[in-house]
């Protein structure tokens, strides 16, 4: 066993409102300067859709992520023998700028020189790379929440009918949700395997993953090669970079700044102790849809005295130990299995994770049109399909993703239902269809 311990994410997808506060305020931070327009270390992506950057999630496309050979062991899936070619040719499989969004901002001076006008003066988008007012925007970095408006103002319209008002007629029957994503600082970094300067490391004392600016050469293997699409290249440097999972803030006490600026405190931030011997085992596992148990399998009880025991003996700080005994992250991604990682069958053991959201089935429950299975509100038959969260989270699988689901109703029916006195009154959870976990 070598313990090692990690900084780690749940977010509460329940809870994100999309306001985007994080983004700005990483932004702000982090990559506002030259070289890096495009780029936002942490994006909020409406979902279903297709991304920043656009179609990030094809990996057959991008290359990126880990490929299982038939030997049983794993390898980049861009391939070694590429990765040389790579050197010599230009890299095919980066996206461009018209995949991230072209980089604008709003002319708010006008609402300083506007004249006197019936209306209010708006500020109007304008491109940051030729200067020009942009009628339209084609593109941006969540595109689909401006499709989103515009299909609510259309379906609010009296006046459409034919095909249209079928279209549009539908719209109440489709389903959202806000998908915040920032680096995973995975435990099996494809960037780093990909990356042919060395430039890239995970910190042993947090795992953190970094990029030594000084060693970078600028190849961008390490863009093809992270299947988030986590890693921008500063055009102005010539240099790649990517979340730094704030650590400056994390080594004074602090929380990140996404974290700390969430307007809806979706975000909880924790240590957790891993074992680094079970990476490469839990990384190759057959089946995709076992990586999320064997991710599950290479965390550690940091209660347990023999691992806090090799913790000591490995070199991890008491104060990390502390932190790791009463990690929420722990807590939700494996004692209670409420908080699932994304996308685990890219095969580099992300470790910022999800829980994944409720409040359709709340208010469905609630509305009496959810089935009952078990003296349970059956959640397969929600809003978002069970198959969609389970395609996100666990590689397919619904199972895990139902009894996190029910976990989360009956707890809240149950928090609801507590009187301050502690009595339980039975007519709330009953509303919702539960009547066996608590009553
Ligand atoms: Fe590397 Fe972050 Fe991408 Fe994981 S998510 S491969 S740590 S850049
Ligand atoms: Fe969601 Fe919090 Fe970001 Fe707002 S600040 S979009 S609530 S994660």
């Amino acid at each position: 066993m070598k313990v090692r311990a990690q900084i780690a994410m749940v977010l509460n997808l329940d809870k994100c409102i999309g306001c985007h506060t994080c983004s700005i305020t990483c932004k702000n931070v982090w990559t506002n300067r030259e070289g890096v327009e495009y780029a936002w270390f942490n994006n909020v992506e409406t979902k279903p859709g297709i991304g920043y950057p656009k179609d990030w999630e094809n990996q057959k496309r991008w290359k990126g992520g880990w490929i299982r050979k038939k030997n049983g062991s794993i390898q980049p899936r861009q391939g070694s023998k590429w990765r040389i070619l790579s050197k010599i040719f230009a890299n095919p499989h980066l996206p461009e700028i018209d995949d991230f969004y072209e980089p604008y901002t709003f002319e708010y001076e006008w609402l300083q020189a506007a004249p006197e006008l019936q209306a209010q003066p708006t500020a109007r988008p304008r491109s940051l790379l030729t200067g020009e007012a942009l009628n339209k925007i084609e593109w941006s970095g969540n595109w689909e929440d401006m499709l989103g408006g515009e299909f609510a103002k259309r379906s609010q319209d009296q006046n459409f009918d034919g095909v249209e008002k079928e279209i549009y007629g539908q719209f109440e029957q489709t389903f959202m949700m806000y998908l915040p994503r920032l680096c995973e600082h995975c435990l099996n970094p494809a960037c780093l395997a990909s990356c042919p300067s060395g430039a890239i490391y995970k910190r042993a004392e947090d795992g953190i993953v970094l990029i030594d600016q000084e060693k970078c050469r600028g190849w961008r293997m390490c863009v093809s090669g992270c299947p988030y699409k986590k890693i921008y290249y500063n055009w102005s440097t010539g240099k790649s970079e990517k979340c730094i999972f704030c650590y400056p803030r994390i080594e004074t006490g602090q929380p990140t700044v996404c974290s700390e600026t969430c307007v809806g405190r979706i975000r909880y931030l924790g240590v957790v102790l891993y074992d680094a011997d079970r990476i490469e085992a839990a990384a190759s596992v057959e089946d995709p849809q076992d990586l999320y148990e064997a991710q599950l399998g290479v965390f550690l009880d940091p209660n347990d005295l023999a691992v806090q025991e090799a913790a000591r003996r490995d070199g991890v700080p008491e104060l990390w130990l502390e932190a790791a005994t009463r990690s929420p992250v722990y807590k939700m991604a494996v004692e209670w299995r409420v908080a699932f990682p994304l996308h685990p069958e890219y095969r580099t053991l992300p470790m910022v994770w999800y829980v994944p959201p409720l409040s359709p089935i709340q208010s469905a429950a609630e509305a009496g049109k959810m089935s009952s299975r078990d003296g349970m509100p059956d959640v397969r038959s929600l809003r978002i399909p069970l198959r969609y969260l389970a395609n996100l989270l666990t590689a397919g699988k619904e199972e895990p993703i139902a009894l996190a689901l029910e976990r989360m109703l009956a707890m809240r029916a149950y928090m609801r239902a507590k009187s301050i006195d502690g009595r339980i009154d039975t007519a709330i959870p009953e509303r919702v269809g539960l009547t066996r976990a608590l009553v």
